[in-house]
């Protein structure tokens, strides 16, 4: 099938403040076929994103004919470097990456199959869901066995105490088998790391998330060897096999998290888990629980475990894409339907 048109829009959230952290300037992009079928994408870049799908990377794309994965990766190389001086991290990367989510959404309808299945002949089917928030007694009702609860570093020294505090909630909450997490937003610095390993020793965190800025691989690579047993955790700001490339040589981090609709869609993705792999490094993407990561932690080597969060459990919220599977006593699975298994709801456009 040959590309006939490509559309990327910034939807019309109403449920969400315009800010980069409640809804992270998520983008659609539509792509169509002369073969009558329609592939959407997720994508990262706001309006700037928009611009340069609809700006320059759509010239690249009609025409263009899509029957194989192989054809996805060799546009995405193609995109990747017709955008390179303006790209390869940040914006134009995330844009990118609501192409090739497009693109893989095309080819699964193509085929009747599921993503999942284009990766993979044998797709996980049910993976574990970790809740990202901070009600841990309404996650532990619905089934959950694994939460990561947020901190923040403000300056004060009160601030050992309220992690402690979350840690000693999330933990009484969801019993010692649980699996708890921490996600400080880049918030910690080494001293502050170094003093919350020791505070928060007796609960047991899986990982600390985000600890430095992701331009401070050293800095977290010398963090590592004494916050274990907890694994440094990060990536959501990283993009392609290259930047993982360097946090693998740097050795500045136990787990990675990339983010599928901004590191550059399931391609790149492929090529960072195969990258880990050799690294033997677990992947859990950050917002796995999303169809776009979802279908990633199924098809490839990712660690069993999908986020969810927790604006995603909340009933009042925007529903762009309709008929995304929903974690169930903890445990979420990505649907049989072709594509990404979900349909645009227009009335956000
Ligand atoms: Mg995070």
């Amino acid at each position: 099938m040959r590309i006939t048109a490509v559309q990327a829009v910034y939807p019309k959230y109403k449920h969400l403040a315009p800010s980069w952290r409640t809804h992270f300037w998520q983008i659609v992009v539509r792509v169509d076929t002369d073969a009558g079928i329609t592939g959407y994408g997720y994508g990262g870049g706001g309006v700037a994103g928009v611009a340069v799908v609809n700006g320059h990377l759509r010239d690249l794309l009609i025409g263009r004919e899509i029957e194989s994965v192989a054809d996805i990766q060799a546009i995405y190389d193609l995109l990747y470097l017709e955008s390179l001086p303006y790209g390869r991290k940040g914006l134009g990367i995330m844009a990118l990456s609501g192409i090739d989510l497009a693109l893989y959404d095309l080819l699964g309808k193509a085929r009747d199959v599921p993503v999942c299945a284009l990766l993979s002949d044998t797709p996980k089917r049910r993976i574990r869901a970790y809740a990202t928030g901070e009600d841990a007694e309404l996650y532990h009702s619905l089934g959950y066995t694994a939460n990561k609860f947020g901190h923040r570093w403000t300056g004060s020294d009160d601030d050992y105490d309220t992690a402690v505090r979350s840690a000693e909630r999330a933990r009484s909450i969801f019993g010692e088998e649980a699996t708890i997490m921490v996600d400080v937003y880049m918030s910690w610095d080494a001293d502050v790391t170094l003093e919350m390993a020791k505070r928060l020793a007796d609960y047991n965190l899986y990982w600390f998330e985000d600890i430095l800025t992701p331009d401070d691989l050293d800095g977290q690579a010398a963090l590592i060897d004494d916050v274990k047993p907890t694994l440094i955790a990060g990536g959501e700001h990283e993009f392609t096999r290259h930047g993982f490339g360097a946090i693998a040589k740097a050795r500045a981090m136990d787990l990675w998290q990339p983010d599928i609709t901004w590191c550059g869609g399931i391609t790149e993705g492929m090529r960072i888990v195969d990258l880990a792999e050799e690294y033997g490094i677990p992947v859990a993407p950050h917002r796995g629980g999303e169809v776009w990561g979802l279908h990633l932690i199924s098809g490839s080597a990712c660690a069993d475990l999908a986020e969810f969060h927790s604006d995603h459990i909340r009933s009042e919220r925007d529903i762009l894409w309709v008929n995304e599977p929903a974690p169930i006593d903890g445990y979420i699975s990505p649907s049989d339907a072709p594509g990404f298994g979900v349909t645009l709801n227009e009335a956000l456009l």
